[in-house]
């Protein structure tokens, strides 16, 4: 399997460091409040990541953590802390935010077919690690205090800028109207591990450490968080592509400073989702959540294929144009499906099982692309062969695809019987239906003049009948 590398950035053959298996860590939402549909975009490729990695064969372990605490309104280690701008907003405490939110993001990952990693793991559970890290670099030099607050020194490093080509210089372009210069700061790309000092409002959770109480920055969760599950050689770690820089560059700065050799093989990248306005944004235009999207009558899982129809290292725009396109084609799907179902499906024809299956692969393969992937089912269903074929690989593809299909296809049929065995309110069409059912009584007693004369009765009252394979269906002028 190729995958682009964030870190070589390019597409390299996927080897895992142990056979068989993949430890793979994804930075989890900061909890303050809903996650927007282009934060859940980071989340559906990931998901597919991980079931394609399943799919063919692969043991994962999947950690996220929950930034319950640390995350700064902004990457450089300045700003109030997003948790507790929260909990001001909705007159609550930093933890009952955390959990709302925290519930809020996996019943939204829920709707969109994500799975739960098999760990989650809070930043505030996790304090313990967070300490003995931050000490152990302290020990070895990497990291020093200075002004009550415990920086990591990135000077002490071969190379920092690891995903990218940033000098110094540039990173006063980073620095933001209104944000101060860190003084305590030794070099300007240091960071913040420990806070005891803030000049913005206190931190309402705050820890004993030796260094006072305080709170943990938000880049050394991550790492500590994967390594405590993970252990010391990771093989994937994803995120959306803004946490490259600064998050995931101080993650491997701190993680390599203390494991004291390469970290993480391989970095996943998912670009943004963008609204024709530019960046998505929780705080300014339509805050676009999934709920949102319920709301305007869409299928959570519309959005999961909108996803998939677009490479993840291109940013996608969002519009309800292109988002009502998604719906119809979905909607399309499920009924191709559903008409198979209701037919007569024959045997699985293993031999083109395999060569739909390895096309399917090779899209995958190729650096997941995903829309591809989309068009290996499609021609699935083009395909001269059984039914019984296609919907074995429709439900193959859809392990990793996650997009419901069978079962949609399935609730279609019930609720188009459940349309028909409905007894109306309406005496005329109960009457209709009831010649109806008399007609086909008289059809199969061969009473072939009674039945054209219930036709020719029930056109006199303006119901043309219509005889289809599917039973008789009927048609008021
Ligand atoms: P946050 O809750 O802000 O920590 O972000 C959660 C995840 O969403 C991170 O992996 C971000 O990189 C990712 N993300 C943020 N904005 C977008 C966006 N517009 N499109 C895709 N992913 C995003
Ligand atoms: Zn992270």
């Amino acid at each position: 399997m190729l995958l682009y590398n964030s870190l070589t950035r390019t597409r390299q053959e996927f080897v895992p460091n142990v056979e068989g298996k993949v430890n793979m860590y994804t930075c989890g939402p900061t909890v303050y409040h809903y996650a927007h549909i282009g934060n859940l975009r980071s989340y559906i490729m990931e998901d597919v990541l991980e079931k394609y990695l399943r799919y063919v064969g692969y043991d994962v372990k999947r950690v996220m953590n929950i930034t319950d605490v640390g995350h700064l309104t902004s990457d450089a280690d300045t700003g109030e802390d997003k948790m507790l701008k929260g909990a001001k907003r909705e007159k609550k405490t930093v933890l009952e935010i955390a959990k709302f939110y925290t519930d809020a993001f996996f019943s939204d990952c829920a709707k969109l077919n994500i799975k739960t990693p098999d760990v989650v793991a809070p930043a505030t559970t996790c304090i313990d690690e967070f300490i003995k890290v931050i000490e152990n670099l302290i020990e070895k030099g990497y990291a020093y205090e200075a002004g009550g607050n415990i920086y990591f020194d990135t000077s002490k490093l071969k190379q920092y800028y690891v995903f990218n080509d940033f000098k110094e210089e540039d990173l006063e372009v980073g620095v933001r109207e209104g944000v101060e210069e860190d003084s305590n700061k030794r070099n300007k790309a240091d960071f913040v591990l420990w806070f005891t000092k803030s000049k913005f409002d206190d931190q309402e959770l705050k820890w004993e450490s030796p260094w006072g109480i305080g709170y943990p920055g938000w880049h050394i969760e991550c790492s500590c968080i994967s390594m405590k599950h993970l252990g010391e050689y990771l093989d994937i770690h994803c995120g959306g592509i803004d946490n490259a820089f600064p998050h995931h560059t101080n993650e491997i700065a701190q993680s390599e400073a203390f494991v004291g050799h390469k970290w993480c093989n391989y970095w996943f990248h998912v670009h943004h989702l963008n609204t024709n306005n530019g960046k998505m944004s929780k705080s300014s235009g339509e805050f676009l959540t999934v709920s949102l999207l319920e709301s305007k009558g869409y299928d959570p899982l519309v959005y999961r294929l909108f996803c998939l129809q677009s490479h993840y290292r291109k940013s996608l725009v969002f519009s309800y144009e292109n988002l009502d396109n998604a719906a119809i084609a979905y909607k399309k799907l499920v009924a191709r499906i559903a008409t198979l179902l209701k037919g007569d499906l024959g045997e699985v024809d293993a031999e083109a099982f395999k060569l739909h299956r390895d096309a399917f692969c090779a899209a995958l393969d190729n650096d997941m692309n995903t829309s591809l992937g989309v068009t290996a089912l499609y021609d699935v269903l083009k395909a001269n062969i059984s039914p019984a074929t296609k919907i074995a690989l429709i439900d193959d593809f859809d392990k990793v695809l996650g997009l419901d299909l069978t079962k949609a296809a399935k609730k279609m049929i019930e609720e188009e019987k459940a349309a028909e065995e409905a007894v109306s309110d309406d005496p005329f069409i109960r009457e209709i239906e009831e010649q109806i059912k008399a007609r086909a009584e008289a059809k199969k007693a061969k009473n072939y003049a009674l039945a054209d004369e219930i036709r020719k009765a029930l056109a006199e009252k303006g119901v043309t009948l219509i005889d289809t394979p599917q039973g008789t269906k009927y048609q008021i002028n």
